[in-house]
Order: C-alpha cells, then structure tokens, then sequence
C-alpha cells in the first residue's frame, strides 16, 4: 500500500516536472515569435516608408491592395488565404503546411516569393 502511495507521487511528480518544463519551452517560443514579429514589423514599416517617400504611393492604396489580397480566397478574414490547395504534382488537396510541400508526394507547393 505505502509502495503504491509512493509510486504514484513519484508519477505525479514526473508529470508536474514535465508540464513546468513544457510550460517554460512555451515561454520560450512565445518570446521568440514576438521577436521576429516585432523585426518583421519594423521591416514592413521600413519598406512601406521607402515605398511612399521613393514612389509615392498613399495609405489608401495599401490599404485597398490589402483588402484586394484578403478578399482574393472568397472571405475577407483579415488574413491571406491559406486554405487546402490542389498539389502541381499528384493533383491532391492538401493542405498548406509551414513546409511548403505536399503532404502526400513532398512536392514544393510554394507560389510566388511569399508561398
Ligand atoms: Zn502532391
């Protein structure tokens, strides 16, 4: 009995170790996805500022453009679609993985420079 009361808070302790060790990795990858976040906004920051001073374009064109591109996947969602697409290569839907490549033949299904 003593044996078994004993197996199982070791257990439980195991598991509160691994749930604080996931818990900081989290932390971790939340700090780091705020970082590129905050570099990735300071580039668009820096380019639309060239693009306005160096060209001339206004914020009403950028903001259209952006409305264009949202609305170009049938929803306007405040995002660029990235639903299921058709593989160039097997002719699958598949989804659209951080990869870029099919889920059933591995093919690139990267479009344009920003996939
Ligand atoms: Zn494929």
């Amino acid at each position: 009995m003593a044996a078994r009361a004993t197996s199982s808070a070791a257990a439980a302790a195991q598991t509160a170790a691994r749930s604080s060790q996931d818990a900081l990795e989290a932390k971790t990858d939340v700090r780091r996805l705020d970082e590129r976040l905050d570099r990735l906004e300071l580039a668009c920051a820096a380019m639309w500022s060239l693009l306005k001073d160096v060209h001339g374009f206004t914020d009403e064109q950028l903001l259209q453009r952006a409305v264009a591109i949202d609305e170009a996947d049938g929803k306007r969602d405040g995002k660029v679609g990235s639903g299921p697409k058709v593989c160039p290569s097997c002719k699958r839907t598949s989804p659209v993985r951080s990869s870029g490549k099919c889920l059933w033949c591995g093919a690139s299904m990267v479009e344009g420079p920003f996939g």
